[in-house]
């Protein structure tokens, strides 16, 4: 996202009801018992999106996205989602021909979008010593060139205002106050906006933000690969494939699958849109994913995932730094599925 759509939006939170009333947070907590029936009786796979996972020290730091999440919340959901369900890789279920199995067990995917360095810090210890399985979508041009995704960028230029003094610009200017103007752009626009504050960000942000928020390697992409992750597509420039002229967003896919390709020597099944919301992709986007070779497509529609899923549009929910544990379970549950579609425009 750099920035999908924003996992938790404020408003009446069922934290804060149950704050008051112990009793009711209890009755409104799914059991694992409850969870794991639940995911038996819809035969269902449940898709959980993250992005950064930072070290616990940074929660409340400014510059620390909502759509982020500390290590010690990354583990402790970890943990709840093995303690009742099977977690598998997405290119295990739809990458093999005439397969499309997406159930049996209750079953949950991890996976990451953009993949900041914090993530491979934090996030991938975790994976690693319990055993879990993940995919990331990564932005193949940022990787090649290490640069950080616009969303986060404006994020920086948001927290520390001051970055933006000496190049202060009205486009750059509306993009900083206005949260959504950034996914609004044409790759080439957003780029030509932001290549006068590029190197500000970089050289004067708090260099720990610069270092947890710069893309992964290939060589640490590779590693993840070794260890038997999944590497999916994510584009090539993050870009918001609806926002873009039709050659442009051809290029975005088909070049994202070549780059994984000859970088990973790998051949990527599946692909997350950026964004991922329902204005941000359209079937033709899906065509020319099934052409370049990607077998599945994930978007940020909160559901489950069902054998009536079209392939290239599975539900995906997203998590962030406002999922307490309570929260979490509730997510799982598919509860709060209505209210966050209709947050994001898919009702
Ligand atoms: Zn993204």
């Amino acid at each position: 996202m750099a920035v999908e759509s924003s996992p938790i939006q404020s408003g009446p939170s069922i934290e804060s009801i149950a704050s008051v009333q112990p009793s009711l947070s209890q009755r409104l907590s799914p059991s694992r018992g409850f969870l794991r029936g639940l995911f038996r009786s819809r035969q269902s796979l449940r898709i959980l999106c993250y992005h950064g996972v930072v070290a616990d020290e940074l929660e409340g730091a400014s510059w620390v996205p909502d759509y982020f999440v500390t290590q010690s919340q990354f583990r402790e959901q970890m943990q709840l989602v093995q303690s009742f369900a099977k977690t598998v890789r997405l290119n295990d279920v739809f990458g093999k021909k005439g397969t499309g199995n997406r159930k049996s067990k209750p079953t949950i995917a991890i996976t990451f979008d953009d993949v900041p360095a914090c993530t491979f810090a934090y996030a991938r210890p975790v994976l690693n010593e319990l055993g879990i399985p993940a995919t990331f979508y990564v932005s193949t041009g940022l990787v090649t060139a290490r640069r950080i995704p616009a969303a986060e960028i404006v994020g920086l230029l948001r927290a520390y205002p001051k970055m933006r003094e000496n190049a202060s610009s009205p486009a750059l200017d509306e993009m900083c106050e206005q949260p959504n103007v950034h996914k609004s752009l044409s790759i080439e626009t957003l780029q030509r906006i932001l290549s006068r504050v590029d190197g500000q960000v970089l050289t004067n942000a708090p260099q720990e933000a610069v270092h947890a928020l710069k893309p992964l390697s290939w060589l640490q992409l590779r590693t993840l690969v070794d260890e038997g992750h999944e590497i999916g597509g994510h584009t090539v420039d993050h870009a918001i494939l609806s926002k873009q002229t039709k050659n442009t967003r051809i290029r975005q896919v088909t070049k994202c699958f070549e780059d994984i390709r000859e970088h990973l020597q790998i051949e990527p099944v599946g692909f997350a849109y950026p964004n991922g919301g329902p204005t941000d992709f359209d079937s033709d986007d899906a065509d020319v994913l099934g052409a370049s070779g990607f077998k599945y497509a994930v978007t940020t529609q909160a559901g489950f995932c069902t054998n009536s899923s079209p392939t290239f549009a599975l539900p995906r929910v997203s998590i962030g730094i406002g999922h307490t544990r309570m929260r979490f379970m509730l997510e799982l549950s598919g509860i709060l599925d209505k209210r966050r579609r209709r947050q994001h425009g898919w009702i």
